[in-house]
């Protein structure tokens, strides 16, 4: 049977060999076992494919991708990801990497329904909530970007607040949480400066993110909290 599938197969029979040609052996190694350095958590869009986007070859990077790049203390999937990756792989960098022109933030940030996702994507709902007074004052297309970084900074506080990374600090494993946005107009990777590596940095760390987005202008009734 000829399908759209039969060009997959081919184009994937022909990587492999070109793989090997190149370097012999790659995939006996790699069967053995993986030792990636570094977890991926990023959206599910297929704009952005980790590997390629930094790259890295099989191997290199573990990855867990869902829609709008969201990881919740009640999400067993992602959960159990970061713990493999931390606990059994020994990653030392954990990146969270949000991107502009994301449709599941598009669709929170505008209040669209789209269907069961809305459950998934009211996570992104609450970040806006919780930071609308340094949103709402923006142009409704820069509104959108905004949110994509914002999301990957609360994101990157929800990691960090995880047993499981808490639990690699307080034995003393060497692990960070990063944050990160792919630029689908220009295909480049922005560090949104949230990295984190102990626990003593995560509230520090986190607010100074977040005030690199000012709220709108108001002399004399300003006063910056985190909790906005
Ligand atoms: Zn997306």
């Amino acid at each position: 049977m000829s399908s759209e599938l039969d060009v997959l197969l081919a184009n994937n029979r022909r990587w492999a060999a070109a793989t090997e040609q190149r370097e012999p052996g790659f995939f006996t190694r790699l069967a053995q076992q993986q030792s990636p350095k570094y977890m991926w958590i990023g959206c599910a869009d297929s704009r952005v494919p980790a590997n390629e986007i930094t790259g890295l070859d099989p191997g290199e990077v573990f990855v867990h991708r869902n829609v709008a790049n969201v990881v919740v203390h009640s999400d067993l999937n992602a959960l159990s990801t970061v713990q493999f990756a931390v606990e059994h792989l020994k990653v030392e960098h954990i990146m969270v990497v949000g991107h502009h022109g994301c449709a599941g933030v598009r669709a929170a940030m505008r209040g669209l329904r789209v269907g069961l996702a809305d459950n998934w994507l009211r996570h992104v709902h609450d970040v806006r909530l919780r930071h609308r007074k340094r949103l709402d004052h923006l142009p409704p297309e820069v509104q959108e970007d905004i949110l994509c970084e914002m999301n990957v900074i609360e994101q990157v506080g929800n990691v960090a607040l995880s047993t499981v990374i808490q639990d690699a600090w307080a034995r003393g494993q060497p692990v960070s949480v990063h944050g990160w946005v792919y630029g689908l107009k220009d295909g480049l990777l922005k560090d949104l400066q949230v990295s984190m590596d102990r626990p003593e940095a995560v509230v520090p760390v986190f607010s100074a993110a977040l005030k690199r987005y000012p709220r709108m202008a108001n002399p004399g009734t300003e006063t910056d909290t985190d909790t906005d």
